[in-house]
């Protein structure tokens, strides 16, 4: 991959790169049109597939998250992806060595926060696998899914720290139409989950909306409860937390007002779902 990526990059020709997990679906193919509208038709698309073990806690989904490689080609082919690159493990963490994989990326400032909170090691698994992904496809862009706004505030502040030679693009979250946002995931819901999963949307809506209508802002902790009462009326869910920040630092705000962010993560049965938007 990176002979292949070197050998571009000499002849001058932009890279556009989307890394994914893979199970792909409508969320993932916006950012390889996004990627191709970056980089042109004289440009390369790259999407990577690889479900990171690093960025999973013992306790999480790794080896039940969902895999289907062959209609992720198809998807990739009928999208226009020039290439499609699957390492295995054994490839990026080294694992049929003897000497065992010791070199980690950690970005100590944003990723201590929400996503960072509930799962400790999970954002040095992300900036690991960036960072080695970047250094083995050599994008001259990467593009990012807003869904994820924590990881892309991460990778940018990891790109800038390190001095990578990329550019980061961000593409709007795409949603289902009852509003959920699209996910991998969404495939462990059974019906009734299925149904509860509106209820982030639905925190969303009625934040976006008191948010509006009251031009001094509302306190966050009162606005959290406001949303928190919400959940009685979805049974298989229960939140995770529900933050209100600054979108630049990620920092907590006290008063909430239009132009904050909001992030929540919630649990749907067994299920961990996350979403974010701006208010
Ligand atoms: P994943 O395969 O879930 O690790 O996601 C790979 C990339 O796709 C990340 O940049 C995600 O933020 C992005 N992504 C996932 N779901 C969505 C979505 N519903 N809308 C936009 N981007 C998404």
């Amino acid at each position: 991959m990176q002979r292949l990526a070197m050998s571009w990059r000499r002849q001058g020709i932009s890279i556009g790169f989307v890394p994914t997990m893979g199970y792909l679906h409508e969320g993932h193919l916006n950012l390889m049109r996004r990627a191709r509208r970056v980089v042109g038709e004289d440009g390369i698309v790259i999407v990577s597939i690889y479900v990171n073990p690093t960025q999973f806690s013992p306790s999480e989904d790794f080896s039940s998250y969902p895999r289907d490689p062959k209609r992720d080609l198809r998807l990739c082919g009928e999208e226009g992806v020039d290439v499609v690159f699957t390492p295995e493990d054994r490839h990026i963490y080294f694992r049929d060595t003897a000497a065992a994989y010791s070199t980690y990326v950690v970005e100590e400032s944003l990723s201590g926060v929400m996503e960072g909170e509930s799962r400790p090691t999970h954002f040095r698994g992300v900036t690991t696998i960036v960072a080695k992904l970047f250094n083995l496809v050599l994008p001259t862009h990467a593009v990012f899914g807003e869904k994820d706004f924590q990881q892309a505030a991460v990778i940018k502040r990891m790109v800038r720290d390190l001095h990578f030679p990329v550019k980061i693009v961000t593409a709007p979250t795409s949603r289902e139409s009852d509003g959920l946002a699209i996910s991998s995931r969404n495939k462990y819901l059974n019906q009734e989950q299925r149904a509860d999963a509106v209820v982030l949307w639905r925190c969303i809506e009625t934040a976006r909306k008191l948010v509006r209508d009251n031009s001094s802002g509302i306190e966050a902790g009162r606005l959290r409860d406001g949303l928190m009462r919400i959940f009685s009326d979805y049974a298989s869910a229960r939140p995770d937390y529900i933050e209100f920040f600054d979108e630049a630092l990620l920092t907590p705000v006290s008063r909430v007002r239009k132009g904050h962010r909001m992030a929540l993560a919630v649990y749907v049965g067994e299920t961990r779902l996350i979403d974010n938007a701006r208010l």
